[in-house]
């Protein structure tokens, strides 16, 4: 492990040497013996960011608690969105590359197809962080996420407290994303113990493309009209899909009948809960997440150890890992939660209800 992050460092200094001519800039030293020459003019550490999309809320808010913190390390934040788009996102990380960024970090739209930036990134001495979701089958250097797993089996342990049997839903997400598959493991160790004792029937099982909320509709249309509308629970795998599941039950007369899970703490999914439209989110701490990661790629950029305690194999290596604790929300703890940590106001949560 050792040795891998000083052979990174060395190749790093190489690859600031060659960026350095075209930025003319000058090597900076101050932060401690072992810190890598900055590339950026200006002697800052500099963090390229690649996401996948900023279409859902939770992204904006992870774009903007990321770059506040890194710049109060002291370091600054170049951001890119690839709108879904597998080439985009890798022409784009590849820009990031190429403007000599000291380390990138990478919310991957495709799992798998994100590989390639690591490879590229590796070959210019940048490491990578994952955020959020695992870049699969490459040699990533660091992995910032929650218990991804856990968070399937919340979604699920909430929704067969009220519906312990019946007829399921289950709307996943993206099949692309790494955590869509993990939500699912995650709801189906809860729920394969129900089918196997006959209590409840999975229905309908379909991945969401893209996270799409408007695929998630299509699909929850999909699964009603199949089953002539006796459908007795869904787990959807975050809000997004969540609000799409929501949207094809009211158009039947059955929001509020039907148990519905999610994810992520969105602002209309916490008034869906309140209003009682949608029964519970997983609420992950962005923030905790998006300083935990900044706090980590600037000891990266310096050639520091980031002492992560946990590994998660990827299909070719042990990634280090740091996995943080999501929480259950309902109604009964939306106040001391998601209230209380300030992610979202009374206010704003209650604004449709008296
Ligand atoms: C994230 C979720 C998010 C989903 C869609 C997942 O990888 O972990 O929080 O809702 O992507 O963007």
């Amino acid at each position: 492990m050792k040795s891998g992050w000083k052979k990174g460092g060395l190749l790093f200094v190489t690859a600031a040497m060659v960026f350095s001519l075209a930025a003319c800039g000058g090597k900076d030293k101050k932060d401690s013996e072992t810190t890598p020459a900055s590339s950026n003019s200006n002697g800052k550490i500099k963090i390229g960011l690649s996401l996948d999309t900023l279409q859902e809320e939770r992204w904006q808010k992870d774009r903007d608690l990321f770059k506040a913190a890194v710049e109060k390390l002291g370091g600054e934040v170049e951001v890119q969105a690839a709108n879904s788009d597998d080439a985009k996102q890798i022409a784009q990380a590849e820009s990031l590359i190429s403007q000599g960024v000291d380390v990138l970090v990478v919310v991957p739209h495709n799992a798998e197809a994100t590989a390639a930036i690591v490879e590229k990134a590796h070959e210019a001495g940048i490491k990578v962080l994952a955020y959020d979701r695992l870049i699969k089958n490459s040699d990533v250097d660091l992995y910032v996420s929650f218990d991804n797993e856990k968070v399937g089996e919340l979604q699920a342990e909430a929704i067969v407290k009220l519906a312990p049997k019946g007829k399921f839903v289950y709307i996943g997400g993206s099949e692309t994303d790494n955590n869509a598959h993990l939500f699912k493991k995650g709801a189906f160790n809860v729920l394969q113990p129900l089918i196997d004792k006959g209590d409840i029937q999975v229905v309908f099982d379909q991945w969401t493309k893209d996270w799409n909320p408007a695929n998630a509709l299509a699909n929850m249309e999909n699964a009603l009209t199949a089953n002539n509308n006796a459908i007795d629970a869904v787990v959807a795998a975050n809000d997004g899909t969540a609000g799409g599941v929501v949207q094809a039950l009211a158009a039947q007369g059955l929001a509020g009948k039907v148990p519905v899970s999610g994810q992520d703490a969105e602002l209309a999914a916490a008034q869906r809960i309140v209003e009682g439209t949608q029964t519970m989110t997983v609420y992950k701490p962005i923030k905790k997440l998006a300083e935990t990661a900044a706090e980590l790629v600037m000891k990266m950029a310096k050639g520091e150890d980031v002492g992560a305690d946990k590994v998660v194999n990827n299909g070719k290596i042990d990634v280090p890992s740091v996995l943080l604790e999501p929480v259950a929300v309902d109604k009964s703890n939306i106040d001391d939660t998601i209230i209380a940590d300030g992610f979202h106001s009374k206010e704003d949560v209650y604004k449709n209800v008296k």
